[in-house]
């Protein structure tokens, strides 16, 4: 299939979806960018800065003021966001489409992975909303009181560009079936698909200004948004960095209420009990090296007890070949580029600083066909480090694992920990002591036995630490998108029931 050839004929939008329709930037501005695997020129995609924020904040409010969408019962939410799904899944070429040619990623993984998981979280949400149910206080002779989830008015939702569908799924989906009027600001690599869904939202019958999309630069729509006092929550994936700043926003305005899924360095243990180091090998490079690297919780650290290195080494080596990168428009590629020059650029400049001081650096040999200026970077194994190195340190987002070496699973828990990142981590042993105390002792959001990367809607996501605040997935979700209010009701016996 010709992916560049199906892109040209597509009528692509790139405006922002304001209030049902779609609106060019008030100031014009458009986001330049270009192909990190052919240079294609992309830029066009409407820049929306702070009055954009200002006129879909307006409108977003007063969608939920009137109720159209918030008073649905949850069976017509339900209904809609179902249909909703289907419609997506119509749509599933063209999205995985969208999203190739903006971010250089493997189509394979959007069109098999990506854009049915997405599709998969919205009907989970939606499957979810007319079963879960509020409480009530235990019972009292004289008082009854319910404790009610309420929506919380306008949210902001702020994604990244790694996997632009599934994360900004697993937060507009149980924002909106919660009630709220929703503004979406996708990363600016990767607008075009959050684009496009907008409208289909709209198509399957979400009412105007409930589901709206602002592309634009973080430091101007993005920031705009989280410090906009109308808005009354703001939910985010993407750096620790960034996250901290919205924090801040958050703080400077209204307070807020802050989600965040951040960075990660996630440790993945190997001890000498480990009875597969084959397959631990292969779910190590399935996870760290798949969309080259760029997973906020790829396992990037693994520790390993002395004993079984050099043997765990050499089968990852072998394992890493599987993942090298490859012309991203070819269905057969599992693994296409880095998504943009600057950040290519940062992961070699990791790299680089590894071998500069004395690092043993391992890259997969293997090399597919693609041309000679793509952003790919070979499958990268860095040994002969220490866990406070910078490169053992630093979220590097690339296909790069660092390896450390523990005594013992003691050390290696207290390494694993030795990070200000908390989102995921694992261990690999037969030993079910040793497996339990490990679970129990890494400070992490999620802790894998033997697997890694294994999930399901129902297991919330979400990390400890600078990784995050708060979790996506799992019916807990509704929770974030919700504020709780309690209804204390007072009564008195009629008088003819006394006595
Ligand atoms: P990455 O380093 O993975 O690109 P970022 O944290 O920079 O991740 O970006 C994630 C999302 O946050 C993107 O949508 C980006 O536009 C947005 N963003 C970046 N800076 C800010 C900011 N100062 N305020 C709000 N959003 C921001």
């Amino acid at each position: 299939m010709d992916i560049k050839e199906k892109f040209r004929n597509m009528n692509v939008e790139k405006r922002a979806y304001i209030n049902g329709k779609y609106v060019e930037s008030k100031s014009r501005k458009t986001i330049e960018k270009y192909s990190s695997f052919n240079g294609m020129d992309l830029s066009g995609i409407s820049a929306c800065g702070k009055d954009d924020v200002e006129d879909t904040v307006k409108c977003a409010k007063n969608a939920f003021e009137l109720g159209i969408w918030r008073k649905k019962t949850p069976e017509e939410k339900k209904n809609i966001m179902l249909k909703f799904a289907d419609m997506l899944e119509c749509c599933r070429e063209e999205l995985a489409i969208l999203d190739t040619i903006e971010t250089s990623r493997a189509y394979q993984n959007y069109y098999y992975d990506s854009i049915p998981k997405a599709i998969g979280a919205i009907r989970y949400f939606a499957e979810g909303i007319d079963k879960y149910y509020d409480s009530a206080i235990p019972p009292r002779e004289d008082a009854f009181a319910t404790v009610t989830r309420c929506p919380l008015g306008v949210v902001g939702i702020i994604t990244p560009w790694n996997d632009p569908m599934v994360v900004a799924a697993w937060k507009f989906a149980p924002a909106l079936l919660m009630g709220n009027s929703v503004i979406i600001k996708p990363a600016e690599q990767s607008s075009l698909s959050m684009i496009r869904v907008a409208e289909i939202a709209s198509e399957a019958g979400i009412p105007k200004g409930v589901f709206n999309v602002l592309p634009g630069f973080g430091e101007e729509a993005g920031k705009a948004l989280a410090l906009h006092k109308e808005v009354q929550g703001i939910f985010f994936t993407g750096s620790s960095e960034v996250g901290r700043q919205i924090v801040q926003y958050s703080g400077m305005s209204n307070m807020k209420k802050v989600g965040l899924e951040c960075g990660g360095k996630s440790p993945f243990i190997v001890s000498k009990n480990c009875g597969d180091l084959k397959e631990a090998a292969k779910v190590l490079a399935e996870n760290v090296f798949y969309n080259q690297g760029q997973i906020c919780s790829a396992p990037s650290r693994v520790i390993i007890e002395k004993l079984v290195r050099d043997e765990f080494m050499e089968l990852l080596k072998k394992e890493s070949e599987k993942f090298v990168p490859g012309n991203p428009y070819e269905i057969r590629n599992n693994v296409g580029c880095i998504v943009s020059k600057n950040q290519y650029e940062k992961v070699k400049t990791y790299i680089e600083l590894a071998k500069r001081n004395g690092a043993i650096i391992y890259q997969a040999k293997t090399v597919k066909e693609k041309p000679i200026n793509a952003c790919c970077i070979q499958p990268t194994i860095i040994s002969g480090v220490e866990n406070s190195d910078k490169v053992a340190r630093d979220e590097i987002f690339g296909p790069v694992v660092v390896l450390l070496e523990a005594e013992n699973i003691q050390e290696a828990i207290k390494m694993a920990n030795d990070t200000p990142y908390g989102l995921s981590g694992a261990i690999f042993t037969d030993d079910l002591n040793e497996a339990y105390y490990a679970a129990k002792g890494i400070e992490s959001g999620l802790v894998h036995i033997n697997s890694y990367g294994e999930d399901d809607n129902m297991a919330p996501f979400g990390g400890f630490k600078e990784s995050g605040l708060g979790k996506d997935k799992s019916l807990w979700a509704f929770d974030e998108y919700s504020q709780q209010k309690t209804v204390w009701m007072k009564f008195k016996m009629p008088s003819g029931m006394r006595g």
